[in-house]
């Protein structure tokens, strides 16, 4: 066996926060103005909407306390009517069916396949029968966008996006979260812009943003500290619930400093997945589905099958990444994970059969690969992937 270097590396960290929001910051501490309502005009949290709808190329964005937030806000806005039935992918992370939920709707679960990505064939076969579909590009891995939109069409049905680990990811040189009618990110710390916690939607549907504004908490008339939706707004005035989902300045702050970095850590969190994806791939162990041809990629993590172990060995695998200290979970093995469907016990009704996103599950990997690692760190995690395929095997 290789030599490693003595420590493994931290995939928890985050990068330091850069120091133009530590003095956004100290401003708004002596200004006291932490309310985005406070200031008529330009509050951090209104230049971080402006500075993210240029970004992504969008017309409206709401930032808001979460991205699970932003989800509930976006079938809040499209006006389902109660028991709606949502279409989402088998695969996702619990906040994502909590969200369908919480606004009073029905998720219905979609095969994924051994890619990670929707299921066509199953996508198919239930949206004749959805009210909308709200499609977690889990990961960042981002599902055939040119089908479903398609297939959405065909039914008149809307798409969300939910982009909370797609900030960066490209479809045709599009921006993933631009596709759907809504799309929606992430601003938790294990996403590429870290303020703790935070979320943000994006439209170019004028209708929508107004809906949403004035239920993220925009009372009174606050909605006109938006972005040219008066008309809109002033419509919905008094005939929509407040929810209070606001962001505040401080989280502005955190995060706008940050939107110039983005692709530079985009760039480096592709390099690292590519590179430590060939060392895996080359040791017979472990297959890692191809990004679509349409897709390039804004991981900062990193997903792999176990080829061919049995469940003992599959969990013998995870001891031994933890004994190297490369924490690896198999989605469907580590006891109460929130990304295994048959956890998600809130759901109304039976837990559904699901066979292909239950095989993924199984043999599935999870194991986090921030922008910042260097090389000798990549190497120690490839290797001690390896190293412990290698034990439990023999
Ligand atoms: C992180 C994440 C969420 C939830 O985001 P929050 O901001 O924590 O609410 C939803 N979906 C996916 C795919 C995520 O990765």
């Amino acid at each position: 066996m290789r030599d490693m270097p003595i420590e493994a590396p931290n995939t928890y960290d985050a990068e330091p926060i850069p120091q133009a929001a530590r003095d956004a910051i100290d401003t708004l501490m002596q200004s006291g103005d932490l309310f985005r309502y406070t200031a008529p005009e330009n509050s951090p949290v209104a230049l971080l909407e402006q500075e993210f709808a240029d970004l992504l190329g969008a017309k409206y964005a709401l930032a808001v306390s979460s991205c699970s937030a932003a989800l509930f806000l976006s079938l809040k806005a499209l006006d389902l009517p109660r028991d709606a039935k949502v279409l989402i992918p088998a695969f996702t992370f619990a906040a994502v069916p909590s969200a369908v939920v919480h606004a009073d709707c029905l998720p219905v679960l979609v095969e994924v396949g051994d890619n990670y990505r929707v299921d066509l064939v199953d996508l198919e076969r239930k949206i004749a029968t959805a009210d909308a579909v709200l499609i977690s590009h889990m990961r960042g891995h981002t599902s055939d966008m040119d089908a479903i939109l398609r297939l959405a069409d065909l039914h008149g049905l809307p798409v969300i996006e939910d982009a909370a680990h797609s900030l960066g990811t490209k479809w045709d040189n599009r921006n993933i979260g631009t596709l759907g009618k809504i799309g929606c990110f992430s601003f938790q710390s294990y996403k590429m812009i870290n303020a703790g916690e935070g979320g943000i939607m994006i439209t170019d549907d004028a209708e929508l943003i107004a809906r949403a504004v004035i239920m993220s908490g925009a009372y009174e008339h606050n909605w006109s500290k938006h972005a040219i939706i008066g008309d809109y707004a002033a419509k919905w005035q008094n005939k929509l619930p407040l929810y209070n989902v606001r962001m505040q300045n401080l989280s502005a702050c955190v995060i706008r400093p940050q939107l110039p970095l983005l692709a530079r850590r985009v760039a480096d969190g592709r390099a690292n997945h590519d590179y430590v994806a060939e060392k895996l791939t080359q040791s017979g162990y472990f297959t890692v589905p191809a990004p679509l041809k349409h897709e390039m990629r804004a991981p900062d993590s990193i997903q792999f099958n176990l080829n061919d172990f049995t469940a003992d060995e599959a969990s013998a695998f995870m001891d031994a990444t933890k004994q190297r200290g490369v924490s690896t979970q198999v989605f469907g093995l580590s006891k109460d994970n929130a990304r295994a469907f048959w956890n998600w016990q809130f759901i109304p009704g039976e837990v559904p059969a699901l066979p292909k996103t239950r095989a993924m599950l199984a043999k599935a990997c999870d194991t986090r690969l921030p922008a910042r690692l260097t090389r000798n760190e990549l190497d120690y995690i490839a290797e001690a992937l390896v190293a412990a395929a290698a034990e439990v095997r023999a």
